[in-house]
């Protein structure tokens, strides 16, 4: 498939995708769906093709959330929970890894805890160099710290890496004035500014994550990425989505042809 031809030239030349645990079992369900991710590495890969430089940050919530485990024992300390969640989050990344590399596309995947035999330690000049060379890098273990999430490291990397957007892929639509799963009423924002989001308390992604993208003026864009070609649609600039930021929206450049 051409890229271009299809959706148009991309908008976007380095994007940071987070993924949730959510994105890699099916609605409702826990743990590994091999269905869904390797519908989420054939968008990937497609997007990769086409020239955008793709790091991508998953989460871990399909296996472990540290805050949610905590709260349920008092036996294994918070902290702990939290680092069984980072740990959840190189299962994904290996998962992901396997689903990219079996459509052809290469990756590495990179961790702020080490796990030598597994991956590569999070460098950052390196991970620059693979993008470079057209690898998808795939950020594990979030942040490496406890007591955060794989928001934040996204948020983090995002600017670390000077992408250009955050994409937040979702199940729905964008964000909504409440939750468009439950209130038929619900409308979807197409723009919003961060204190918009950080006034109204929108779910748009942890407060600690969206403070970062306001300090580091990082636009985050919220789309449903169940929909197939959605995430190249939002990459080749198609109005999809909310747009979280201060500034305007880049917009498609041409028409595509098919
Ligand atoms: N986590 C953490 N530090 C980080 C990133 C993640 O402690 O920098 C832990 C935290 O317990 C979190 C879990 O890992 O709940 C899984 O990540 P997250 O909840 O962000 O996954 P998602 O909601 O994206 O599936």
């Amino acid at each position: 498939m051409d890229f271009a031809a299809t959706y148009g030239p991309p908008v976007f030349r380095r994007v940071l995708l987070k993924l949730s645990g959510e994105s890699f079992c099916r609605p409702g369900e826990g743990g590994i769906s091999v269905e869904e991710v390797s519908r989420i590495a054939r968008q990937a890969s497609r997007v990769a093709s086409a020239g955008v430089e793709l790091a991508i940050v998953v989460g871990g919530g399909n296996i472990m959330r540290g805050a949610t485990f905590s709260r349920g024992n008092d036996v294994i300390k918070e902290a702990t929970a939290h680092y069984m969640g980072m740990t959840a989050t190189v299962i994904n990344g290996l998962a992901l890894q396997d689903a990219l590399e079996n459509v052809g596309c290469e990756t590495r995947l990179l961790t702020t805890i080490r796990m030598d035999e597994v991956a590569e330690p999070f460098i950052r000049r390196r991970a620059l160099s693979h993008l470079a060379r057209g690898r998808v890098i795939i950020l594990a273990t979030g942040t490496g710290s406890p007591f955060v999430t794989t928001d934040t490291a996204a948020a983090l990397r995002g600017k670390e890496i000077g992408a250009e957007v955050l994409m937040k892929a979702t199940r729905v639509d964008g964000v909504y004035s409440a939750d468009p799963e439950k209130n038929p009423h619900a409308v979807r924002y197409e723009h919003l500014t961060y204190d918009q989001v950080l006034r109204d308390d929108l779910k748009v992604m942890d407060m600690t994550a969206i403070g970062m993208c306001l300090d580091n003026k990082l636009p985050i864009l919220v789309f449903n990425f169940k929909k197939e070609g959605n995430i190249e649609r939002a990459i080749a600039g198609e109005q999809i989505g909310t747009w979280v930021s201060n500034a305007t929206r880049p917009q498609r450049q041409e028409t595509p042809t098919a």
